[in-house]
């Protein structure tokens, strides 16, 4: 059985966050209140490959717009019990597709919504 690989293609499609939330195994380093790094993995919704990606979880970045960004950021933190983060996540597998740029994947990209409880219940 052949199989032709999907061509690398920089792409998007919402159908893809959907798939992802229920594929995506998150997992938030350290653990516990303040998490500072995500790790995701699980397949690729548009190619179907193991893919995994880290990203920091950095404050809201259009809170970051002006100078008062991290401040505000902090505050922000303060008020309630759970955070949410999304974190735009681009194929990075290890197969080949005809056409690849940089260091590999299909180029899709999605994006995968990370909570976690902040605060203490008082
Ligand atoms: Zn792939
Ligand atoms: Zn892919």
């Amino acid at each position: 059985m052949t199989e032709t690989p999907l061509p690398f293609v920089m792409t998007t499609d919402p159908d893809w966050d959907r798939t992802a939330a229920d594929t995506a195994e998150v997992s938030l380093l350290p653990e516990g209140r303040n998490p500072e790094q995500a790790d995701i993995t699980g397949p690729c919704p548009r190619c179907g490959h193991a893919t995994a990606w880290t990203a920091l979880l950095l404050p809201d970045p259009g809170s970051l717009a002006d100078g008062h960004g991290l401040l505000h950021a902090i505050l922000k933190e303060a008020e309630g019990p759970v955070k949410t983060r999304d974190v735009d996540v681009t194929c990075d597998c290890l197969e080949y597709h005809p056409g690849v740029i940089g260091h590999g994947g299909c180029g899709a990209s999605w994006t995968v919504e990370v909570s976690w409880a902040s605060a203490p219940t008082a």
